[in-house]
């Protein structure tokens, strides 16, 4: 309807200009162009918002329109919207942002539903040393709530940071994607946990390493244990060591002294028998 208008001004206006202009008509159109469009448009804002303490704040964002419509280069409209209704999409639990490895506050993460699938981690990092490499792959179950790249970094650094085993034997590890790896850390369901360590009994609570297998339960690297209150970072740190430290050649030990550092190598997810959390293998009890 408003092209409509146009348009005929348009063509009414260059009729004008050809008999020589009429000035004062030509305003009068004009302005009476703009007082219909601005009570229209008002009253529309106001049937849209019966609100009738808004309506003063409603005009002036009205008349902010309709300069706008007229200079294009004009600052934004401000035109009131309404938030849309969630759709049955959104009912669905959102997965965590990429970069997350804890769930956001309020969604449930998925740890336990097991698809039974496993998913290499794609991607590489480098040793950062030079004695005796080992190659690791990471694996993931598919449908769990982790981001594969976030877990794969939280490892290597686990490996190969300094309180790690690396300052106390000859190994480095380097992560890779290959089939070939010597160690294959995979981050399952408690249900494919069991699983993959058999003949081992983990009970869907414990992490193992059987063969060339580090098995880590989702469950213990969501949620931790107790005794570490709330700090599943440094959990993680000492699952990773614990069982890779299986993998290196060594056995369990036993907490040697309440009230110093638990040994990495201590069976720490069934209790600390008095010892504190301890995640490195170069901490000892004093
Ligand atoms: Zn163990």
């Amino acid at each position: 309807m408003t092209t409509t208008r146009r348009s005929r001004q348009r063509a009414g206006s260059r009729a004008r200009r050809g008999r020589g202009g009429r000035h004062s008509r030509r305003k009068s159109y004009k302005a009476q162009w703009f007082s219909v469009t601005a009570l229209a448009v008002l009253g529309v804002v106001m049937v849209v918002h019966p609100d009738a303490t808004r309506q003063t704040n409603l005009a002036a964002q009205f008349s902010g329109a309709v300069v706008a419509a007229d200079a294009p280069v004009q600052a934004p409209v401000v035109v009131p919207t309404e938030v849309p209704t969630p759709t049955a999409t959104f009912t669905k639990p959102l997965r965590p942002a990429p970069t997350l490895t804890r769930p956001p506050k309020g969604s449930k993460p998925n740890v336990v539903v097991s698809t039974g699938r496993l998913q290499v981690v794609a991607g590489s990092s480098k040793a950062n040393g030079v004695r005796d490499k080992l190659t690791y792959r990471v694996e993931i179950e598919e449908g769990l709530s982790f981001n594969g790249a976030a877990v794969a970094t939280a490892i290597h650094k686990t490996l190969t940071d300094a309180r790690g085993w690396q300052a106390l034997q000859p190994v480095s590890f380097e992560r890779t994607d290959k089939p070939d790896a010597d160690l294959r850390i995979i981050l399952a369901t408690p249900t494919l946990t069991d699983k993959l360590c058999l003949p081992l009994d983990t009970g869907g609570e414990l992490s193992c390493r059987v063969e060339d297998r580090v098995v880590l339960n989702a469950k213990r690297w969501m949620y931790a244990i107790p005794a570490y209150a709330g700090k599943v970072e440094l959990y993680r740190n000492y699952v990773v060591n614990h069982e890779v430290g299986h993998a290196l050649g060594h056995g369990h030990s036993p907490c040697a002294k309440a009230g110093t550092p638990a040994p990495v190598m201590m069976q720490q997810t069934k209790g600390l028998a008095g010892c504190l959390p301890n995640a490195w293998p170069t901490i000892k009890a004093t």
